[in-house]
This record gives structure tokens, sequence and C-alpha cells, in this order.
């Protein structure tokens, strides 16, 4: 699918939903905007006039402007949030609440672009500014109201990234008494940040998703620290296991600033992404604290102040943050499960997280315990390495080719064809990011129906050889699944076909009872042999360290980390909108949630970064619509 194309997909079938022809024409507020125009010129009416109702502070006529079933996504220009609003009563609340202060001004189409038009949906990127900041974002109109609209935060006035024309001089021209160089200063601000003056911000875990943030408040001059018990930048990925590369392929996995060169693989495999990182950390001038264990921290509600206790090279260190970042990973806390006879096994077990490879298990026996990812990388491995290897899989799992996913599922946005048609990563992520939630399952099933047509034979022969199979509780597939439990698939790079011909056996339907001293017991009474057990049973939510480094209190107050809400099974509803906690305000102040896959962490550290840095400079940040909390971790 081209982008195009994508966008004509979600028209149509937003057209198939509903028929909002009995309202075109009751409004006249806009009957002057719709005439029979060129895209451009239907666009540029719409936003004058919304432009006009916004400046006037005139809430109705602006929501006039609005289809009944709207979304409107914020990413932090009007909201102070990471909000979508549905509807137009919602649209109307936000407005009132919001408008005032926020002072947008100068809608457009955004310079050097085009609307366009297919299939009656008329879209655009679109640029605005508000009284603080600049934004960016995209419209799309149906029946000449807007029907998704999505607002995001590009930079904030006045405090610009040293960027293109304003880059820095790096060499200081001229003459000067006593002069420091670019690595002096380097020695001298690492020397000082964290000892003779606190850091602004502490992120606490330097993986990707840390290090992504560290760099965007570097670019922004908010003085930060990031805690990484590991070594070295990266070590989160040389620590997993061998055979490990990313499950997802290049475009999607650009860090911010710094994109991979053009000879980077398509799915790299997990050293060289450690080595990445590394170089990263480096050349964009990250305080990154390695070997540094975050112990405890503890917020001061009348100082508004952080107190996190580190363990750095053996000594205590006290840092005195405002802010306080958990990227600790969403999948970094091993959930391991209790069986009986744990105790006495003989043989080797570990969670999937420490497995070291099959090396040293060839010509072995071993049980791997679960059936996503992880499960089907670590026995491929292991039949590869001339190991006998038996998975067990107690519940359902989706299957989705690697092949199948890059073409029907990724291929419009993130692919080399969507860098030969123009589509950079930046505009990728927008166009994702204007997909709202709420419907984001209704563009998904057809994918996956199609996905599910094309290789109807390979899940037949999964089938057959005793393989559970879902396709997300509503079908609408993998990315659902992610962003929903962020669990519950393989995306297969080969061991399917191993389970398939029975290379890698397979025990289905079935739980493990308990253990034996070389053995596995199942629940349907079969004795596996085993020199080796892994668990292959998943992770546990960012909550769980908040618990552990602040306390089970704030852990609490802020809720269940990650998920929808979307009533399906492991994210239960009410209907959130948004992702629980995540790189937005909680109802712990000052604490954030930085984290997701290496495309989340690209695109959400911008808006993350963004709303620390107004913190910093003292802008005033009121929170529109600060998420309730209706589950605990
Ligand atoms: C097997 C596997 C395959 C994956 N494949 C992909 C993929 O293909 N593409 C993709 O985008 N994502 C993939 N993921 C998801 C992956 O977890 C994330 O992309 C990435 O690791 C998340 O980065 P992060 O920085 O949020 O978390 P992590 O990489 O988990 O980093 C968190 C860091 O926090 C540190 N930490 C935790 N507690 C403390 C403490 N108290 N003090 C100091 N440091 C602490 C940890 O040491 C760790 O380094 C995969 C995950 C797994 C497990």
């Amino acid at each position: 699918m081209t982008p195009r194309e994508l966008i004509a997909f979600v028209g149509a079938s937003a057209s198939v939903r509903r028929n909002e022809k009995e309202r075109s024409s009751a409004i006249g507020t806009r009957e002057d905007i719709m005439l029979d125009k060129a895209p451009d010129g239907k666009m540029s009416d719409l936003l004058n006039a919304l432009d006009k109702a916004l400046s006037a502070g005139e809430v109705e006529r602006a929501v006039d402007l609005f289809q009944t079933d709207c979304y409107w996504r914020d990413l932090v220009t009007f909201t102070w949030n990471i909000k979508t609003m549905e509807g137009t009563e919602q649209v109307r609340d936000m407005l009132k609440a919001r408008l005032a202060d926020t002072k947008p001004s100068n809608w457009k189409i955004a310079d050097g672009e085009d609307a366009s038009e297919t299939d009656g949906i008329i879209e655009s990127w679109i640029q605005f500014e508000t009284e603080v900041a600049r934004g960016f974002g995209h419209m799309r109109l149906k029946d000449g109201r807007i029907w998704t609209l999505l607002t995001t935060m590009s930079e904030l006035k006045g405090h610009e990234e040293p960027l293109g024309f304003d880059r820095p001089m790096g060499a200081k021209h001229g003459a000067e008494r006593n002069r420091k160089t670019w690595k002096e200063e380097r020695e001298a601000e690492a020397a000082e940040l964290g000892y003779s003056r606190q850091p602004y911000c502490v992120i606490v875990g330097g993986g990707q998703g840390g290090i992504a943030l560290g760099a965007r408040l570097r670019q922004l001059n908010v003085p930060t620290i990031i805690v990484e018990k590991n070594e070295r930048p990266g070590d989160s990925w040389r620590k997993r296991y061998k055979s490990l590369c990313l499950h997802d392929p290049v475009w999607y996995d650009h860090l911010p600033y710094l994109p991979f060169p053009r000879n980077w693989p398509v799915f790299s495999p997990k050293d060289k992404i450690g080595d990445w990182l590394e170089m990263y950390t480096k050349v964009m001038e990250l305080n990154y604290w390695g070997a540094t264990e975050c112990k405890k921290a503890s917020y001061d509600q009348k100082s508004c102040e952080w107190t996190v206790i580190v363990q750095r090279d053996g000594k205590e260190v006290v840092l005195k943050p405002k802010q306080l970042v958990l990227a600790t990973g969403m999948s970094a806390k091993p959930n391991i499960p209790k069986f009986e006879g744990m105790d006495i096994f003989k043989g080797d077990q570990h969670h999937s997280s420490q497995h070291p490879g099959p090396d040293k298990y060839k010509n072995k026996k071993a049980v791997v315990i679960g059936s996503n990812n992880s499960a089907h990388d670590i026995c491929a491995a292991l039949w590869e390495a001339g190991v006998d290897v038996t998975m067990v899989q107690r519940s359902t799992t989706h299957v989705v080719k690697s092949d199948s996913l890059m073409e029907l599922g990724l291929a419009s946005l993130y692919s080399e064809q969507a860098v030969q048609s123009g589509m950079t990563t930046a505009k990728a992520d927008l166009i994702f990011a204007s997909l709202p939630y709420k419907i984001l399952h209704e563009f998904q099933i057809p994918v996956y129906n199609a996905i599910r047509e094309r290789d109807a034979d390979y899940y037949k022969r999964l089938e057959k050889a005793g393989f559970l199979l879902d396709y997300g509780d509503d079908d609408s597939g993998l990315f659902m699944k992610y962003l929903r439990r962020g669990s519950g698939y393989y995306i297969d790079v080969g061991a399917s076909e191993l389970v398939a011909n029975g290379s890698i056996k397979l025990k289905s339907g079935v739980d493990v009872k308990k253990l034996k001293e070389h053995s596995v017991i199942l629940t349907d009474g079969t004795e596996l042999p085993a020199d080796l057990v892994v668990y292959a049973t998943g992770y546990g939510s960012m909550n769980g360290f908040a618990a552990d480094l602040i306390s089970r209190e704030v852990a609490d107050k802020v809720g269940k980390v990650w998920g929808l809400g979307s009533n399906t099974t492991k994210d239960p509803g009410p209907w959130e909108g948004e992702q629980r906690n995540m790189w937005k305000p909680t109802q712990q102040d000052a604490l954030w949630f930085h984290g997701g896959n290496l495309h989340q962490s690209r695109h959400y550290s911008q808006f993350l970064s963004l709303q620390l840095k107004a913190r910093m400079e003292g802008i005033p940040t009121p929170v529109y619509g600060l998420q309730e909390v209706h589950h605990l971790g």
C-alpha cells in the first residue's frame, strides 16, 4: 500500500461506518468554504475558518468545523498531554478548557506541501503556532469537515534546537587565554554534573529508550544524567540470547538525529545494534553513567525535587533532579513462573532474558516454556545447535511471517519502496500517529485478513502440527496486540517451519504441572526429560520498577503502565484513548515513563523532551485530561 492508498483505505473504511450527509447542509458557517475547489483550496479555506474561529475564541464556531465522529489527537500543543479527543463533545470540552491559554494561530498547509484528495477524503500536512510553540500536524477532511486532526509540538519558541543555520560553531575563532578545548569542556561537565551541579533530569535505564530521550534533552540543553546498571550502552541488547536479531526492519528502527546508513542490514543483529547505541551515546555527547544502579528514589512535594540514590563505581551518589524518567524497559522485568519442583530440578533453568545461547546444550534435551517471540527464537537456535527441543504452548499465539508483515503491514510507510517514493521517517511516524487508536483495529483487520489468505497453507500446516493460533481478540493482528498488551505473538523468521515439520517438538494446550530432578511434568501427564528448561514467559509492567525503586504507594498511584483499555485479553477496559502512562504526565508529579520499540522511542522522545524542557524553562504547562487510574500494576 502506498501512503496515499493507506489514507484512501482509511477514508473508505470510515465512510462505510457512517453517513454524515444529513449534517452537511445544516451548518451555515462553513458553506462558503466548500465551493468547488481543488484540494489545496478546500483545505486552506477550512484552515482559515478554523484559524478565525480559534483566534476569536469562538469554540462553537470551531467545533462546527468538525465531523461528529471526529478525532483530534494532540501531542502536547494544546493539552500538555498526549490525548485524543473523540467526537465533538470532547473537542468542545478541551477547547473550552485550553483555547484561551493556548492562543493558536497561523493555521495553514505546511510549507512546501500540497493537499490531496482520494475517495472523497482531503488530507494535508499542516502547520500552526501557539503562544509558546510551533506545531506541525495532519488533517483529513470528510464531507467538508475535519475528520482526523493531529497536532504535534515541533519546538518551543525561543528554545529551538541548534540545528542547520543555528548549529554550534565548534571552533572558537580568535585568541583567548586559557581556552578550553571541546574535550576539556566535556570532561569538566562530566566531572561536575551529579556532584557539584545537579542535573535537571535523571533517566533511569540506558537502553535505546533512555538514550534517545537523552539525545533530545541534550539538544534542548536540559542537563541530564542517564544511569544504567550495565557497563556499556547497548549491553541490554548484547546480553540477550545469542541468536537475536531485531524483529522490525531498519526503516522502522532509526534513532533521532542520526539515521542508520543506507547499507545497514534490514534486521540488525543484537550486537551490532548494541555497538550503534554505544557509538550514538558518545557522538551525541550524553552524560551516561554506565555500571550505575539506581537503588531508590523519593519525591519531596515541598521542594519539588527527587532524591535519587545510585551506586556508581561501588560508591553511593545522591542525585537531586527535578524530573525523574523511568526508561527501564517494558521487556526488562522478567515474569518467572513458580512451579513445584523448580528447587529440585538438577539441570539448568533460566528465564529467556538470561539464556546464554545454545552452545553448551548440544545433544541435550531442552524444554522451552512459552510460544511467543523469544520462545521461537530460542527453540530455533537450540535446534540448529543439535539440541532435542520441545516447546510448551499453554494458550494461542499470533504468528505472522516476517515478509508478509513487511509487505502488507509496514511497506507503505517503512520500507525501501517508501523511501524511494519520498516517504521520510518523520512523516511516516506522523501518518502512523494520525490514525486514531479508537479505530486503528478497523484498519488492521483487513491487513491481517489479507495475510491469512495469502499464507493460508502455512497456517494450515502449523495447525496440523498442533500449534494453537490466534489473530488477536478481534482479528486485528500483531500491532494491536503490541499496543494493547505488548505480548502474544511471534514474527516468524524461520522457527515456524521447524514447528510445522516437527523438528521443534510441540506440546500445546497444556501447562507445566511440576518439575522433577531430570524432567518436566505437564498437566496432561506427559513427562519431558530435560537438561535445560527455559522460561520464555515474558515480562512484567514498568509499574513494577516504580514499586521497586520508589514505593508501592507511588506505583499504585500511577497505576498500570501500557495498554489502551481495549477490553481485550490482558488490556482491561475502560477505554483510555492513549497508552497508559507512557511519555506523558502521570498521577505522580515529575515522574515519567519512557520506552517501547525503536519507532515509539524515536517518535515519543520528542514530545517527552519538550514537556521536560518547558517545565525547566518555567513555561506554564497546565495538563488537560490527566489520565485517571483504573488498574494497579
Ligand atoms: C527478545 C526481544 C526482542 C526484541 N526485538 C525488538 C525489535 O526487533 N524491535 C524493537 O523495536 N524492539 C524489540 N524488542 C523490545 C525491546 O525491549 C525494546 O525495543 C528495547 O530493548 C527497549 O528499549 P528500552 O530502552 O525501553 O528498554 P531496555 O533496552 O530494556 O533498557 C532498559 C535498561 O534499564 C536498565 N535498568 C533497569 N533497572 C535499572 C536500575 N535500577 N538502575 C539502572 N539501570 C536500570 C537495564 O539494565 C536496561 O539496560 C525486543 C525485546 C526482546 C526481549
